[in-house]
């Protein structure tokens, strides 16, 4: 039996040895990387092995087929990179093993949840009063806070969904932009309101919804806006879509999966002006408040909507206070809420805002470089995301598998306004100037390639 003191001691060496490692590695996997990873073993065994040989052979061949995101030179998707506080938090809550779904589980997840989640809707401009809860990401956010609108929309017409079901129910009217994020569609399709039966609203070169125009609403409704469009990182005009959906007495749920952290951010705050009259939010702890794997928060301006939904009754699961299991999807669940707490700890208010804009800074000055260098930016640089085409549709995918073989940096493709474009996100602390320069380097370099 291995000792656990010094399975653990000799863990975070290699964990560390892994960061580290980091700067000098590319953003992706070598291929040599990737063909020992087909010896990972993967027949099960029928004895057993002891636990420092297990992770000895994880480290030994999980780690160099990993994706850099803990580095500074990763810019792929929207994935941030974990702070060194909430990783540390992170360690302690496995080897805590709390189950945080009810407090009398866990009074140190219970409270470190409550605070941290009264922190961020503080942060993010809503309702301090609100109620939120983690879960897994801004995807099962947009669920859970669709779902509160569900079921709220229709009780206002004399409709418990939670006892009968949609079948036979009133029919709700879905209002999205019409570049809504993927998971939208997907959690309206999840809550029984269809992907495809929404009505889309029109939107601007920025995938922003436009406040002009808009059709009368009438009966039971949700409107679904965005802060932070996941391509050109554009947010809706909240202050008149709000007033326009509210005059009409229809649920607005807000996707902020990392846009609503403009909200956090003095100089950034006017791109999401009116955001917290919205009735529900999604946002993501794992994109910009850079804690680990995973983390969405889901906030709902009444919290007694959230519980409607999302409630359970036993005898044996009994709960006078707040309860997360009472307010997500899921019962048992990792306690999120002490390593959101850590990283808020760590930063406070205005680190948070500072992570936040030097991550602009970044991506806007990446953009700079890119137009200097005579390829075309294809949104407003608002916050941290930046859209490029190098010429045709066929040189720029040329171009990012380039960027992609090259290794120093990892960005990935998209489309936006039908053309084939890369998208390049700075979500993560670790960035640096350095590596902002890196990547100009890399794009120049895979473009003298494609020529
Ligand atoms: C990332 C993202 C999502 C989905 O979030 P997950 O954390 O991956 O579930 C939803 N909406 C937007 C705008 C996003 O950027």
């Amino acid at each position: 039996m291995t000792d656990t003191r010094s399975l653990l001691a000799t863990t975070a060496v290699m964990a560390a040895d892994h960061l580290e490692g980091l700067a000098t590695r590319g953003a992706a996997p070598t291929d040599v990387a990737l063909a020992a990873l087909q010896t990972l073993p993967g027949e099960l065994a029928d004895d057993s092995l002891g636990a420092d040989q297990v992770v000895e052979e994880l480290h030994r061949l999980g780690a160099p087929a990993t994706m850099g995101l803990p580095g500074g030179r990763y810019f792929g998707f929207v994935n941030g990179g974990t702070l060194p506080a909430a990783l540390a938090a992170d360690w302690l809550v496995s080897a805590w093993d709390q189950n945080a779904a009810l407090s009398i589980m866990s009074p140190i997840a219970a409270h470190a949840e409550q605070i941290s989640l009264r922190w961020v809707r503080e942060l993010l401009g809503l309702p301090a009063d609100g109620e939120s809860a983690f879960v897994t990401g801004a995807s099962v956010a947009n669920a859970t806070g669709l779902a509160a609108a569900r079921d709220e929309v229709l009780r206002r017409v004399g409709w418990n969904v939670g006892s009968q079901g949609l079948f036979g129910a009133p029919p709700i009217a879905v209002y999205v932009g019409g570049e809504a994020h993927s998971t939208v569609h997907k959690a309206l399709g999840l809550i029984g309101m269809g992907r495809d039966r929404v009505l889309n609203l029109p939107v601007d070169a920025e995938g922003t919804i436009i406040p002009a125009d808009l059709p009368t609403i009438s009966g039971p409704s949700i409107v679904c806006l965005q802060a932070g469009n996941v391509n050109s990182g554009g947010s809706d005009p909240f202050a008149p879509l709000i007033e326009w959906a509210h005059e009409a007495g229809a649920w607005v749920h807000v996707d902020g999966a990392f846009g609503l952290w403009s909200a956090a951010s003095p100089q950034l705050r006017h791109l999401v002006a009116g955001v917290g009259e919205a009735d529900s939010w999604a946002t993501d702890g794992h994109k910009w408040l850079n804690v680990p794997y995973d983390s969405g928060i889901v906030t709902v301006r009444d919290g007694s909507h959230l519980s409607a939904a999302l409630g359970t009754q036993a005898a044996y699961l009994p709960g006078d206070g707040r309860e997360a299991m009472h307010l997500t999807p899921q019962s048992s669940q990792r306690a999120r809420g002490v390593v959101a707490w850590a990283a808020l700890r760590h930063l406070g208010r205005s680190g948070v805002a500072e992570l936040v804009e030097r991550c602009c800074r970044h991506a806007a000055r990446f953009g700079e470089s890119m137009t200097a260098a005579g390829h075309t930016v294809m949104n407003d640089v608002v916050i941290n995301q930046v859209v490029i085409s190098f010429g045709s549709d066929e040189t720029t995918t040329k171009v990012i598998s380039n960027i992609q073989t090259d290794g120093t940096i990892w960005a990935g493709p998209t489309v936006w306004q039908g053309k084939a474009a890369m998208r390049f996100s700075v979500s993560s602390w670790a960035t640096t100037d350095d590596d902002i320069d890196a990547a100009v380097a890399a794009v120049a370099r895979a473009v003298a390639q494609a020529s």
